[in-house]
């Protein structure tokens, strides 16, 4: 999956399109906890989408100057356009838990994980190597957070979707 990546640039541009997504992904998780009121949640969920962000502007700060591949997202090395960061933002209906928001980070993050972690075996330069070792750091990181807050917020009760009072049924 990661064969097409050779060179820093390819590096770059995958982890930046990784980032920007992470920073789409938290911004939307921020949102739906502050409509169920989770203060805490909101706020950690803001500060990931921070973090991502200096992430993302760092990574373009490297890029700069750089021959950088204009890659379309079907050019993506996962495929489909979607990178490993990103999830649907569909599951995020207005019931979404604070345990199935952390689900859905902790899903993304170890996709990130795994796409870095897998490269550092693949690459041949040494300096792409050293980066993508960075990279999986970081992602490792996010991981344990998230499964921190995991421990916080535990899966609900099985019938946490049945909602006695649909608002489309509101008289
Ligand atoms: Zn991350």
């Amino acid at each position: 999956m990661t064969g097409g990546i050779r060179s820093l640039p390819d590096l770059l541009s995958h982890a930046l399109a990784i980032e920007t997504e992470a920073v789409e992904r938290y911004t939307m998780l921020a949102d739906q906890m502050e409509v169920h009121n989770n203060t805490e949640l909101t706020a950690i969920f803001r500060k990931l989408a921070h973090i991502e962000g200096l992430h993302a502007k760092e990574i373009e700060e490297r890029a700069a100057g750089l021959d950088m591949p204009d890659l379309k997202p079907w050019e993506y090395e996962w495929g489909g356009g979607e990178s490993p960061e990103a999830s649907d933002p569909t599951e995020a209906h207005y019931l979404m838990t604070p345990y199935h928001a952390l689900k859905m980070a902790l899903a993304a993050e170890q996709r990130a994980f795994a796409f870095f972690n897998d490269l550092i075996g693949k690459v041949e330069d040494g300096e792409v190597r050293k980066l993508a070792e960075e990279f999986a750091d970081e992602e490792r990181e996010h991981v344990s957070l998230v499964e921190e807050l995991l421990e916080r917020y535990p899966e609900p009760a099985a019938d946490w979707d049945d909602d006695p009072d649909p608002p489309a049924l509101q008289e």
